[in-house]
């Protein structure tokens, strides 16, 4: 029990660091066992993983605020964030050498994600954290880590974890609110819409390194022909724009505000905390951002609905390179998302291949079109809707030949939209020098494709797959470049996907399942099981976010020695 615990650390005073090594195991305090998972092996190594296990009846966080999926998440993010603001609350710097004495837990930003922070389960709270066993030089400071063991960390645990101590209406708020967000975005479709931006929403960010909202930013304002008005269950009622499914293209002046709101529709696939300013963007949950990413790997994906007659007679059904043009790449990241499965395309004209989304007619008068191997998503985007189901919501500033084929035409005007459909068909007919409509073959079908089990097994002891960063994997020798994924929004989504790896090329590829279906199968898994039990970490897991699956697949995919069958 703890007494023991308090009695070896004064004892190990002075020794050297290998003896916290010993300390691995479970005591009990008065109100929760403390798990030491793991302990470091120098001062300057990754913290000591730990736990605090609480029974459900000590914390007293009422069952009926945990009792389905969304309300476990929204109560575990709402912990998660009062043990890391009560640990910058106490004092937490280093006492010692390396992290000595500091304490960790996951950092939340902006969206509350599933996280393994804190697990609610059963009649159990688990708050996984991690510690810097303090040491001066080599030498273990006991006197120093009973202290924070049993002083500092009591405190933190009881002003964040104890359902007596907390802010309860913030906590209720935050439960009610993620299911407000949810239930958004769950009748989106039943109202044939794809996105819901709400009145009064904060769109822009403080700056391009803070997530926060801007201050004193032109709040949002539907235009009329959009504005809907939903009831929550909550009981409150909002009003605001719904973005239909089909074509919608965004307009206006450069630096008016088209970017900013693409963005929020972005970040809407995920919930928001309240006063964010985002709550009540939402977007359909599989919605994926599309951007050229020149230079990326693609492998025998069938690119072959934008690009055809290559060069060479280069094949596009099964087309790869290991140096994607700005084109090639735009059109294999829809041919992917088509893949993993999307309702939703967002595009944005400064992050996209001029080639790739426009040709106006002077131009396919001057290139014959057996010349010009590339069927620009202007001669698709309906194709996409009436084939496939796929929306799109498109910003393009430039050009004026996509009001031929948008449903909706959105103009940002000082950051106020307005609906400009009817003048931008108005312009459509007066218009004497059109454009073609190009294609008269058919948009193919989706590829789907399967990875193979060899692309996996080449680095030996160096098999492992380590998040650095928000933006890159490393697996063996191979760093993957995720930068392109913009709608990843956490670091631990990062660790998360590298789990989700290992666990993909060790239990779930077979040579059989498409690169789809091994990615259902992981999530089947985490959702029977918990995101913990994908994890093969040494102590407890306690720094994954969930990804979406079109993010850990758009990871897979850029994997630059993946194989394809
Ligand atoms: P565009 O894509 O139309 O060129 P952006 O979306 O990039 O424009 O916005 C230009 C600038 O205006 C950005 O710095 C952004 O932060 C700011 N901005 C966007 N929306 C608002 C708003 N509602 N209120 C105040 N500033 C905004
Ligand atoms: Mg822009």
């Amino acid at each position: 029990n703890s007494k023991e615990l308090e009695k070896i650390l004064f004892s190990m005073d002075g020794k050297s660091y290998s003896a916290y090594k010993s300390l691995k195991g479970e005591y009990k305090f008065e109100k929760y066992i403390l798990a030491i998972d793991h302990v470091q092996s120098d001062p300057y190594a990754p913290p000591s993983k730990m736990r605090v296990i609480m029974d459900r009846k000590i914390c007293g966080i009422p069952y009926e605020l945990t009792d389905t999926k969304d309300k476990n998440i929204a109560v575990s993010d709402f912990l998660t964030r009062n043990f890391y603001r009560e640990i910058q609350k106490s004092r937490n710097d280093s006492i010692g050498t390396g992290g000595s004495g500091r304490i960790f837990i996951d950092r939340c930003g902006q969206e509350i994600l599933e996280r393994t922070s804190v697990l609610i389960k059963g009649d159990k709270v688990e708050v996984r954290f991690e510690m810097g066993m303090p040491a001066r030089g080599r030498r273990i400071m006991g006197k120093a880590a009973q202290k924070i063991i049993f002083e500092q960390l009591p405190k933190i645990v009881e002003k964040s974890i104890i359902y007596e101590n907390l802010n309860k209406m913030a906590l209720k708020e935050q439960v009610i609110l993620v299911l407000d967000q949810e239930y958004i975005r769950k009748i989106l479709k039943e109202r044939g819409l794809v996105a819901f931006v709400a009145n009064g929403s904060v769109l822009p960010r403080e700056s391009g390194i803070s997530d926060r909202p801007m201050k004193n930013a032109v709040k949002f304002k539907s235009p009329e022909k959009f504005e809907i008005t939903l009831k929550l269950p909550s009981g409150k009622e909002i009003s605001g724009m719904g973005i239909p499914k089909g074509i919608t293209l965004i307009v206006g002046g450069g630096y008016h505000g088209k970017s900013t709101l693409l963005a929020a529709l972005e970040r809407g696939v995920y919930n928001h905390i309240a006063q964010d300013g985002r709550e009540f963007i939402i977007s359909e949950l599989d919605a994926v951002k599309i951007r050229a990413e020149d230079g990326r790997n693609v492998e025998k994906v069938n690119i072959s609905g934008f690009i055809n007659n290559l060069p060479q007679n280069k094949d596009t059904r099964a087309f790869s390179t290991e140096n994607a043009s700005g084109s090639t790449s735009q059109a294999a990241n829809v041919a992917e998302a088509l893949e993993y499965g999307t309702s939703l395309l967002l595009i944005d004209e400064d992050t996209s291949a001029t080639n790739f989304m426009i040709r106006d007619g002077r131009m396919q008068k001057l290139v014959a079109k057996e010349k010009e191997p590339i069927t620009p998503f202007i001669d698709r985007v309906k194709e996409l809707y009436d084939n496939f189901g796929v929306s799109t919501i498109l910003i393009v500033g430039g050009s004026g030949d996509y009001f031929d084929v948008a449903n909706h035409v959105i103009m940002m005007d000082e950051y106020v939209p307005k609906d400009v459909t009817e003048k931008a068909k108005e312009i459509v007919k007066l218009d004497e020098n059109k454009r073609e409509f190009s294609p008269n073959d058919k948009f193919q079908e989706v590829t789907q494709r399967i990875p193979l089990k060899k692309s996996f097994s080449q680095f030996g002891k160096l098999d492992k797959t380590k998040a650095k960063g928000k933006y890159s994997i490393l697996y063996g020798k191979e760093l993957i470049d995720i930068s392109g994924l913009e709608q990843l929004v956490d670091d631990s989504q990062t660790n998360c996907i590298a789990v989700m790896i290992d666990y993909f090329k060790n239990k779930v590829l077979d040579e059989k399942l498409t690169l789809s279906q091994a990615a259902d199968r992981i999530y089947e898994k985490i959702e029977k099981d918990g995101l913990d039990s994908i994890s093969s970490y040494t102590g407890h897991p306690g720094n994954l976010a969930l990804p979406r699956k079109q993010e850990f697949c758009a990871a897979v995919n850029r994997y630059r020695k993946l194989k394809i069958k």
